[in-house]
């Protein structure tokens, strides 16, 4: 239903096998690119992902290792034949950021639609998935975001019937939040829709102090993909310092939200290896899976 791939991992400066933050999301063949570091592209090409079909790119911040990546991957997507606008969403300053990055990608056969710090949902694909952002706590201005596929309400036959809903409507009502009228007469969602179900949740949190705010933000999300820059409990005093979290920093949010899944990124180049900390994730959160670049991972709706 929707793929995800983590292009990059690492956080602060390329590593020969850790690129920085980007990760991509694709549903029904269209793409959001969520932040765009050094080797997005490469990554990218070697997962085969087209970058025609990119839509939507968020930013969570305007630091180098989130955004370093866009004027070349906008060129590429120029290059690719994309005649049709495309959007890119971002804090504070992303308006300003975007124009001067467009010096060195000024030709581009697109339109950008530059969103800047959004305060209500953005709809994307026919309005099939919701896209939220927070605003976060971190040495530059910083949001995460969530993004929730809706998911259609189950369709009752019984209830159809009951109120003599002509058959050719049953469908298109249970897609529909509105009425619809036909020979005459109105008829309602309500009368064939049954329960409401849950859709799909991804949430991306980097880069940030945990803060309370956050919790009902990721609440129950499928997949919480989260900045865990320091694996060590011992640093816990740089990650206040430089504004990031520990894994199990990471964990603590993901077990008070409740979230499914925790997938772990944004590593500092001091961690060679950050598998050797799970441990002080999973203590806290058991479902707990430490990054890599080109990570695949595969969301479905729940039944
Ligand atoms: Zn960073
Ligand atoms: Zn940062």
């Amino acid at each position: 239903m929707i793929d995800l791939t983590l292009l990059g991992c690492g956080g602060g400066m390329p590593m020969p096998n850790r690129y920085l933050s980007a990760l991509c999301i694709s549903y029904k063949g269209r793409k959001i690119l969520v932040d765009c570091g050094e080797g997005t592209q490469v990554s990218m090409r070697m997962c085969n992902l087209g970058f025609k079909t990119i839509d939507i790119i968020c930013i969570t911040h305007i630091h180098g290792d989130h955004i370093v990546g866009l004027p070349g991957l906008l060129g590429t997507i120029g290059n690719s034949g994309r005649t049709e606008p495309l959007t890119i969403i971002g804090p504070i300053g992303i308006t300003e950021a975007v124009k001067g990055l467009r010096v060195i990608a000024n030709w581009l056969p697109y339109e950008i639609n530059v969103i800047e710090n959004p305060k209500e949902t953005v709809l994307a694909y026919d309005d099939e998935i919701e896209i939220d952002t927070l605003e976060v706590d971190h040495s530059s201005p910083c949001i995460g975001y969530s993004f929730y596929l809706k998911r259609m309400a189950k369709f009752d036959v019984d209830k159809a019937i009951k109120n003599e809903v002509p058959k050719q409507l049953w469908s298109k009502l249970q897609k529909s939040n509105e009425e619809i009228e036909f020979q005459g007469k109105r008829y309602a969602p309500e009368m064939v829709k049954g329960v409401e179900r849950k859709g799909i949740k991804i949430s991306m949190i980097t880069d940030t102090r945990p803060t309370e705010k956050m919790v009902p933000f990721i609440k129950e999300s499928d997949l919480l993909v989260c900045e865990g820059t320091y694996g060590d409990d011992g640093d816990i005093e740089k990650a206040i310092k430089n504004k990031h979290m520990t894994f199990r920093e990471a964990a603590t949010l993901a077990k008070k939200a409740k979230v499914e899944k925790l997938l772990l990124t944004h590593f500092s180049t001091a961690m060679d290896s950050p598998e050797i900390y799970i441990n002080n994730a999973i203590e806290v959160f058991k479902n707990t899976i430490i990054g890599e670049d080109r990570l695949e991972l595969n969301l479905t709706f729940k039944e």
